[in-house]
Formats: C-alpha cells, structure tokens, sequence
C-alpha cells in the first residue's frame, strides 16, 4: 500500500464530513449567503469536486465552472447532488469556450469522466464553416460520437492501468510492421 494511504482513517474522514453537514443544518450556522458576492442568486451549491469548497450562489458556481463542466455539485443545505447543467451551465464549442452566434443545442449529451458520467448541455459552432461535430469534440479532447463521449483523461488513465492497448504497441507483440498507427486502442 502506498505509505501515504497507511494511516488514513476512511471512517474518520466520513465522519468529519457527516458533522460538517450536520453544523451547517442547523438554523444558527447554516449559510443564507453566497461565500463570493453575499447574494443568494438562485440558492447555494457547494463543489464536491474543487478544491476550496466554498459555499456560493449559483450564479458564482456557474461563473466558476464554466470551464469545469465535470465537477460534482451537492445543494446546501441538503447536500443533494445536482449537476451543473441542471443548473444551466453550457458548454460551448468552436469559440474558444465562448458563445456561437449560430449555436446547435445538445442537451443530451453524457461524458464519460474519471469520477463517472456526467450530463452535460453542449453548444456545438453552426457557423457555416464549422468543423465536424467530432472534430469540435476531440478539440475538447473528447472522443466519441452520437451523444457519448469519453473525456481524454479517462482514456489516458485506462492505457496506464494496461486496460486500453494502443495498437502501434499490440502490432509490435503480434510482429506486425511498425507505423500501423496508434491512435486507436483496444479496450481488453
Ligand atoms: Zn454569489
Ligand atoms: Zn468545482
Ligand atoms: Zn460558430
């Protein structure tokens, strides 16, 4: 086991967050404003997912996570979960992260991520000089097609683990010729 994870009490920590929710119930404690603008714009949320879990409103989480579609979100103060596209963030594509003037709206649409599947609303360009949907994906370093993709990190994480084998690598063993491409892998 790595030594980092020796002494590590699961349960403690468990128990540390069960009391943290528990303070943050009660009338006297529990937050009523935003931690970033003191506002209550459209209630408050907290990332389970950044590192600095602050409790804001959903305007700063929106403003925060526009570039972290992938984060997992818990209402306060009833610590439901709730995805950030419910919440109406939208990714867009083709722009640099900002808005088409011509949008194609996707809301259903599921990216497959290291800490598991996510919802997301997608804006793909509908610019007349657009690129292929798939193109404006894997510019995101998103594969896939139709309405699931897998995001780069999972995959890079699954070749790690040797669950994923890129073919330059499955030719070399099976004595194949060399350059017969790696983008490819094969899931065993
Ligand atoms: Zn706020
Ligand atoms: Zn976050
Ligand atoms: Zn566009």
């Amino acid at each position: 086991m790595d030594p980092a994870f020796q002494d590590l009490d699961c349960m403690a920590i468990l128990r540390l967050e069960a009391e943290e929710h528990e303070r943050l119930r009660m009338p006297d404690s529990r937050p009523t404003r935003c931690e970033a603008c003191d506002n209550d714009f459209g209630g408050l949320f907290r990332c389970r997912t950044c590192l600095w879990p602050r409790i804001v409103c959903c305007k700063c989480l929106l403003t925060a996570h526009r570039e972290q579609p992938l984060h997992r979100i818990e209402g306060v103060p009833d610590f439901k979960g709730i995805t950030l596209a419910a919440l109406g963030l939208v990714v867009f594509l083709g722009h640099g992260g900002d808005k088409c003037p011509k949008g194609v709206r996707d809301g259903n649409f599921t990216i497959l991520a290291l800490n598991g599947a996510h919802d997301v609303t997608m804006d793909f360009c509908g610019c007349e000089n657009a690129a292929p949907r798939g193109t404006q994906l894997e510019a995101m370093r998103l594969y896939g097609s139709a309405h699931t993709v897998l995001d780069f990190e999972l995959v890079r994480h699954r070749v790690d683990l040797g669950l994923i084998q890129p073919e330059r690598k499955r030719a070399r063993k099976e004595g194949k010729g060399k350059g017969e491409g790696i983008a490819k892998g094969v899931v065993r």
